[in-house]
This record gives structure tokens, C-alpha cells and sequence, in this order.
């Protein structure tokens, strides 16, 4: 049964039965409410559903994934709604379950360095709550202000520090899962080493909301280097700027952060911020925003001297350094401006999220330029340099219509299999949901599709949870 053909006193019905669970005031079905969480931040996507539920408890998720299961309605997880790849869209209506309430940090725990929190702490909220305790949680995408810890472990989000402390998979100990049945475990233990038994933490880490509902969370801390600067280089030509992210990574430099801003992006950057910016000038092509954070303050100048003598042999443009907490912002601000400045104005994008193996950086690039090019289109590019994860980002208006994005389209599709075919794979970060779900045949085998979706059974044998997602 799917949820179309359910009749009005069908969903009366289940609405009852969720009123019972969470309270009436927390299950809603007003249209202009609905609307609002029938979107994330995929390309001006909306799906209409039937049911919006706020649980308050890990038990009221359970009581409500056991009442749709035995009814047969889709349930999609959703937190802050800030995914790019439609993973919280409710594409088969049905019921969305919004972890918003859950939004408690439970315990900091300074000695054995972990923190637990509910899976819809808001992630800035956790940053800055671990910082008041000495300890730092280094995995902070860009969503931060609006993403949801649970959404992170979700997608396994990466960050800007990716490139030194790595993704959110290497921090999560431990997990309470509601399971598609309603059944509630923990998937590990609150201790850094732990050999027992199957592991099925990284198992829900970057499920995307197909395998289970995420309730809590706990995250392996770590100190935070208190000594930080930020470098900002401007390059004359983009493989002068990609040749300098290798000689980084050969150098025994460990940088915070290495992103990349190409041309098209920083201009369009520059003037959505409406100011006068270091280093934007004729003949730059290309820019390095470096973040270096050391222990010791002659720790932070050694690695400051060698970046800036492996820079120097790629650029004869003056070095910017960001100290005071001011002057690094505004250099940062350039940074997290981008995706504003590209969506803003009635522009649309298509954002790509591939990795590919760092020596294959400017090869990229440009073939990524290239393949835009040959459909028309235009191309912007930045990102997680250190990493190979860039964002390309395939620039539309929205007068250009239905003919530039099937060009989009075949460009994407040209792009993907030139990265999949050269070792990279089609996400670093943001996910697969239903907007990437068309390249996993290309990405793997048919027998390891067949493996992921047999699990996918084992787990959820109605189909109930986030279904048409990811295969
Ligand atoms: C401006 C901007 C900047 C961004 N920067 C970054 C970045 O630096 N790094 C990065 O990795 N991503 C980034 N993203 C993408 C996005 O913010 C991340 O994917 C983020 O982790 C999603 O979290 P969320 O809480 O908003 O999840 P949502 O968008 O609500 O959901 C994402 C997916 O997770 C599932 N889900 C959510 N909560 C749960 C749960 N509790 N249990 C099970 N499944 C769940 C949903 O069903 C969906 O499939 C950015 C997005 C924007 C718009």
C-alpha cells in the first residue's frame, strides 16, 4: 500500500495514533507548515507529504517508526534541512520526522573526552558547548549554524578541517539507533578502543536516513591547538595554485585547512559582499586560504615560514596573514560566502561533489572547465583543496530554462565518469539521496549494489524509512 491510495480516514487514523505518541501539539498537517519541511537546500526541490511529527524522546521515535511500519507509511528522518542532495525530501509523502526536539546536550565528559548529545543539537550549539569545556569538536561543515549533529552523522559531513582531523565518521564512538522495526540500540561504546563484536557504528554513519533514525550521538573530542593564523595566496594561474596544494602536502606541514577559490567564484563572491577584498584583482586566478593551528605558539611560526617558502616558489604575490580574531573572519568570510553568492540573485547551480585523488587536482579542473564549456555553460569552482573534495559548480540562471539544465545534466553525467574513471567517486561529502542515486550504477558493481540493497531489507524489509533513496 502506498500512501496515495489511503483514504481520509487513513490518515485520520494516523494522526490519532501519532497524537497519542507525541502530544496533538507536536503532530501537525497544516499545508503551509508542511510546505516548509517538504525542502532542504536541493535546487528549490519540494515534495508535498502527509504528516509532520516532532517526537520530544528516543521512545516517541520508536512508538512512531513502530506505527508506521505496521501502516505502511514512509517516514523520512529529517534535521536541520541544510542537505544539497535531497536526502530529507519526502519524495513518497507520508509521514516526515523532524528531530528538532531532540535537541539536548546529555554530558561533556572532560577526562575521557567525549560528548553526548541528541541527534538534533544544532552543530554550532555543540562546537561552542565543548569549547566553554576546553575540548573541540574539529568536523564543522559550513551548515553549522543550521545543521543538525544527527544530519552530520547522517551524511557523514566533512568540513574545511577535513584535510587534518578528517570527517565525522573518525569522531562518532557511539550510536542510539531507532531501527525501522522500533526496536532502540546502541551501536558501540563510550571508549576509544573497542574490538567487540561486529562494528555497527560506521554502518548508520552516512546512511542518509535509510537504515535507522540517529537519537543520539556521542563524539570522541580533542584539544584544540589554541595557536592559529590564516594565509591568504593568490596564484596567477590555477595550476600554479593546485601545484602549490601538493607541494603542501609533501612538506611535513599538517594545515588546518588548505581550500581553493577559483576565479568565477571569488568575483562573484566579491561583489555579493559589496567590498573592496584582499588579493581580488586583475591577473589572480586562483586563491589558497590556509588555516595553520599549532600547540605552541614556535610550533605555529615553524609551520607558518614553511608554508610560506613552499608558497612563494608558485606565486610572487604578497602572502596575507589573518592573527587577530578579526582579520581571520574577514579572510574566512570570503570562504563561506561562496555558496550565498552563488545561489543569490536568482541563480541556480548545480553543485558537484567529487573526490578524486589529490594528484589529479588540476587535470580536474580542467576537464571540468572543459566539459562545461562544450555545453556552454559556466563553471565555478572551490573547495576542500588538501583533500581533492572540490565543489564545481555548474552555474544556471533561472531564465535559462529546461534546455540549460538537460545540458547541466549531460555535464554532470560527462564529469562523473571522467572522476569515477580516474579513482574518485561522486561524493566526498554532501551525500547521495535523490538527487546522485542515477551515477551509483555507474560508481559500483552490480554486486555491490545487490549487497548494499539486501542490507538495506535486512534492516527495513517494508521499505518504510527515507525509501527512494540512495539505490
Ligand atoms: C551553505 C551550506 C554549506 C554546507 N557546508 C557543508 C560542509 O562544509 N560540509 C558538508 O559535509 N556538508 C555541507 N553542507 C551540506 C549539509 O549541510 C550537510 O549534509 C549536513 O550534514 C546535513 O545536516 P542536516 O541536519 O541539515 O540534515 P538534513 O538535510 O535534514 O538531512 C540530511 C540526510 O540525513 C538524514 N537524517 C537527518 N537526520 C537524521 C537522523 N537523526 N537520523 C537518520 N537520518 C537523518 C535525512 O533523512 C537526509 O537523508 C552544506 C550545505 C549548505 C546549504
Amino acid at each position: 500500500m502506498r500512501v496515495s491510495n489511503c483514504s481520509v480516514s487513513f490518515w485520520q487514523e494516523a494522526v490519532d495514533l501519532l497524537s497519542d505518541i507525541c502530544g496533538p501539539a507536536h503532530v501537525l498537517t497544516d499545508t503551509d507548515i508542511l510546505y516548509s519541511y517538504g525542502q532542504d537546500e536541493t535546487l528549490g526541490l519540494n515534495f508535498g507529504f502527509d504528516i509532520l511529527v516532532k517526537p520530544g524522546t528516543a521512545e516517541e521515535v520508536a512508538a512512531i517508526v513502530k506505527t508506521c511500519n505496521e501502516l505502511r507509511i514512509p517516514i523520512t528522518p529529517r534535521g536541520g534541512g541544510s542537505g544539497v542532495t535531497g536526502g530529507a525530501l519526502p519524495i513518497q509523502g507520508g509521514v516526515v520526522v523532524s528531530l528538532e526536539r531532540l535537541n539536548k546536550i546529555i554530558r561533556i565528559d572532560e577526562i575521557n573526552g567525549y560528548v553526548v548529545a541528541e541527534s538534533g543539537v544544532i552543530t554550532a550549539e555543540l562546537c561552542e558547548q565543548v569549547e566553554q569545556h576546553g575540548l573541540y569538536f574539529p568536523v564543522q561543515p559550513s551548515s553549522k549554524a543550521y545543521s543538525f549533529i544527527g544530519g552530520n552523522v547522517a551524511e557523514n559531513a566533512g568540513s574545511i578541517h577535513s584535510c587534518r582531523y578528517g570527517t565525522t565518521a573518525q569522531y562518532v564512538l557511539n550510536l542510539e539507533v531507532v531501527l525501522p522495526t522500533g526496536a532502540i540500540i546502541w551501536t558501540g561504546a563510550n571508549v576509544p578502543k573497542n574490538a567487540t563484536g561486529l562494528n555497527l557504528t560506521p554502518l548508520f554513519v552516512g546512511s542518509e536516513g535509510v537504515l535507522g533514525i540517529i537519537t543520539k550521538v556521542v563524539y570522541r573530542l580533542i584539544r584544540r591547538p589554541e595557536h592559529e593564523v590564516t594565509l591568504l595566496a593568490g596564484f596567477e594561474t590555477m595550476e600554479a595554485a593546485c601545484n602549490a596544494v601538493l607541494a603542501i602536502k609533501q612538506a611535513s606541514i599538517s594545515p588546518a585547512a588548505v581550500e581553493l577559490i577559483g576565479q568565477e567564484a571569488l568575483h562573484l563572491t566579491a561583489a555579493y559582499l559589496n567590498r573592496t577584498l584582499p588579493l581580488v584583482k586583475e591577473g589572480i586566478k586562483a586563491h589558497l586560504l590556509i588555516g595553520l593551528q599549532e600547540v605552541t605558539e614556535s610550533a605555529l611560526l615553524h609551520a607558518m615560514e614553511k608554508t610560506g617558502s613552499v608558497l612563494e616558489k608558485y606565486t610572487t604575490e604578497p602572502i596575507l596573514a589573518g592573527t587577530t580574531a578579526l582579520e581571520k573572519e574577514q579572510l574566512w568570510k570570503l570562504r563561506f560566502s561562496i555558496g550565498a553568492a552563488l545561489s543569490g540573485k536568482g541563480k541556480t547551480y548545480r553543485d558537484i561533489d567529487i573526490s578524486i585523488p589529490l594528484s589529479l587536482l588540476y587535470q580536474y579542473i580542467t576537464k571540468v572547465e572543459e566539459i562545461a564549456a562544450s555545453y556552454h555553460l559556466a563553471v565555478a569552482c572551490f573547495g576542500h583543496a588538501l583533500d581533492g573534495n572540490l565543489h564545481t559548480m555548474i552555474m544556471l540562471e533561472q531564465h535559462m530554462g529546461p534546455q540549460a539544465e538537460a545540458k547541466a545534466a549531460e555535464a554532470v553525467k560527462n564529469i562523473y565518469a571522467y572522476a569515477i574513471a580516474n579513482g574518485g567517486v561522486i561524493s566526498g561529502e554532501h551525500g547521495i539521496g535523490m538527487l546522485q542515486k542515477e551515477f551509483m550504477e555507474v560508481q559500483f558493481s552490480e554486486d555491490h549494489l545487490a549487497l548494499s540493497r539486501s542490507i538495506k531489507r535486512l534492516l527495513d524489509p517494508r521499505d518504510i524509512l527515507n525509501p527512494g533513496k540512495i539505490f
